[in-house]
């Protein structure tokens, strides 16, 4: 029995230089023939030989049914192709190709860039290595996938384009339910079982906002009632159930610029959460459920545009989903990012801000989601939007280095913030916390939950920061100039 194969082929079996299979065959230590198309010719013999000298299965088989072949390759096993990378299974994964893979040059600058790369074996460049050798099982029975913040710093250095972000999601999508963190399992079921992460219930939270809203109207913006299932209303507005949980004055600050802005919008009375942890799961089916009743609210309540400001996740997976699985919606209405939305205000003047307000050293985070993925995925990164939209509020800015599609993640992401590896979002968060310090900024201004607990709460503590650090809306609401309510036309009440 021969068989024929490629050096290179033959090198990555036995995780060796293909200079070193060149010197076994040039030295008779693996006896071959050179043969067509730059390929060897070798006796299955030489070949069951060399794998029990290194202690390995043979990953070629001969094929019992033709026991008399001979000069022909032979067939391989099941669970061995001629491409071994077949993370691509699950018909509802973040299907995207994942052939780039081929293309690693175990170059190494993934390792180098990631900021977690060696905690507990962690490296990009073995994940991608591992996939290429079909080490699915291998993979997905790691924490690897969960201790990286999917935050794609590996793939902005790689000079292949290798889609590492794509292969870890990937592999959260292979792995057993009941094996993702439980906090990201717990909160998919309960939005999917409750209509939000947190399972509040519907009056509570109905109730919760109507006297956030007489509270704002009392304070701040006269008038104002919080428009609960406005038929008709240009906006939907979603909500990150965290804030009616736990701060739910956070919720006003988006409301105060509505109302100084005069937009008509609405929240939805059922299904109001845009967070959607199916993305951080690996569930798209999840995913694309929680969108869908997005897409059943705006059509309910005939809106034309939506807004998701929770985090760059709710953006990023929304927008993915309906692209992917709804682009009919897209003719139908409009996603607004927080950025796009905040500049159109300021841009016809219907917001106006004060910097004077704002005196700290100000800095700007580019979160992952609305920034680097957005730009692979979208073909738009929001870098300059927050900029100059942090910059119309405060009077002293400087930008953080490396930023925008270069900037390090705070360590929370892709989940993080929810899932058991604490440490590791720390140790994570240690190069936002130095590009932070060397600013000298004191305000630290962001667009996503995450971020902004991460930097404020955990960063602050673990590495002395002592930094303010706001929401652009929080920013955006402290620095409005409010006109008299007669000047507004407040079209939601
Ligand atoms: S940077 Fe790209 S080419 Fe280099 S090792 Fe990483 S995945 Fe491979
Ligand atoms: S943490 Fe970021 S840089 Fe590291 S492997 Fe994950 S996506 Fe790549």
């Amino acid at each position: 029995m021969i068989y024929e194969v490629k050096v290179n082929d033959l090198a990555e079996e036995f995780g060796v230089h293909r200079n070193t299979i060149r010197n076994w065959i040039n030295t008779g230590i693996l006896p071959a023939q050179e043969g067509p198309g730059r390929r060897y010719l070798i006796q299955w013999e030489d070949y069951q030989r060399l794998c029990n000298k290194y202690g390995r299965e043979p990953r070629f088989i001969p094929d019992p049914a033709t026991p008399g072949e001979s000069a022909a390759a032979p067939r391989l096993p099941a669970a061995a192709s001629s491409s071994p990378v077949r993370l691509d299974v699950k018909a509802n994964s973040l299907d995207t190709p994942l052939d780039l893979i081929n293309l690693c040059l175990t170059c190494g600058s993934c390792a180098g860039a990631c900021p977690i790369s060696g905690v507990d074996e962690l490296d990009p460049r073995k994940i991608v290595r591992m996939a290429f050798l079909g080490l699915e099982d291998e993979l997905v029975a790691s924490s690897w996938p969960w201790k990286c913040t999917l935050c794609g710093k590996c793939e902005v250095v790689c000079p292949m384009n290798v889609e590492i972000v794509q292969l870890l999601r990937r592999i959260r999508a292979l792995c057993e339910r009941d094996k993702v963190p439980a906090a990201i399992r717990k909160g998919v079921v309960t939005c999917l079982e409750k209509g939000n992460n947190l399972g509040i219930p519907k009056d509570d939270f109905l109730a919760l906002a109507r006297e956030m809203g007489e509270e704002l109207a009392r304070t701040s913006c006269p008038g104002f009632v919080t428009p609960i299932d406005i038929r008709g209303a240009r906006l939907l507005v979603t909500v990150n159930s965290k804030l009616p949980f736990a701060e739910p004055e956070a919720m006003t600050w988006w409301w105060k610029i509505f109302y100084a802005a005069a937009e008509s919008w609405t929240i939805s009375s059922e299904f109001w959460e845009g967070i959607n942890w199916g993305l951080y799961a690996g569930d798209y089916g999840a995913m694309r459920t929680i969108v869908k009743r997005i897409i059943d609210n705006v059509e309910r309540l005939n809106c034309t545009a939506l807004l998701l400001p929770e985090c760059g996740h709710a953006y990023y997976a929304t927008r993915y989903a309906l692209e992917r699985w709804f682009p009919e919606s897209l003719q139908q209405f409009r996603i607004y990012t927080v950025f796009d939305l905040l500049l159109e205000y300021l841009n016809e003047g219907r917001i106006q801000l004060d910097p004077s307000v704002h005196t700290k050293l100000t800095t700007f985070h580019d979160s992952c989601n609305y920034g680097r993925h957005s730009l692979e995925a979208f073909g738009h990164g929001y870098f300059e939007e927050a900029r100059t939209l942090t910059k119309a509020c405060c009077k002293r800015y400087v930008d953080l280095v490396p930023d925008r599609e270069e900037n390090y993640c705070c360590g929370a992401g892709g989940g993080a913030w929810a899932d058991p590896f604490g440490a590791e979002r720390i140790y994570h968060g240690r190069v936002k916390a130095r590009q932070i310090s060397v600013s000298n900024a004191k305000l630290v201004v962001t667009s996503c939950l995450n971020c902004r607990d991460q930097i404020r709460y955990a960063l602050n503590r673990e590495f002395n920061l002592n930094v303010e650090v706001q929401f652009l809306w929080e920013l955006v609401a402290n620095a409005l100039v409010m006109n008299s309510p007669d000047a507004m036309e407040v079209r939601h009440d």
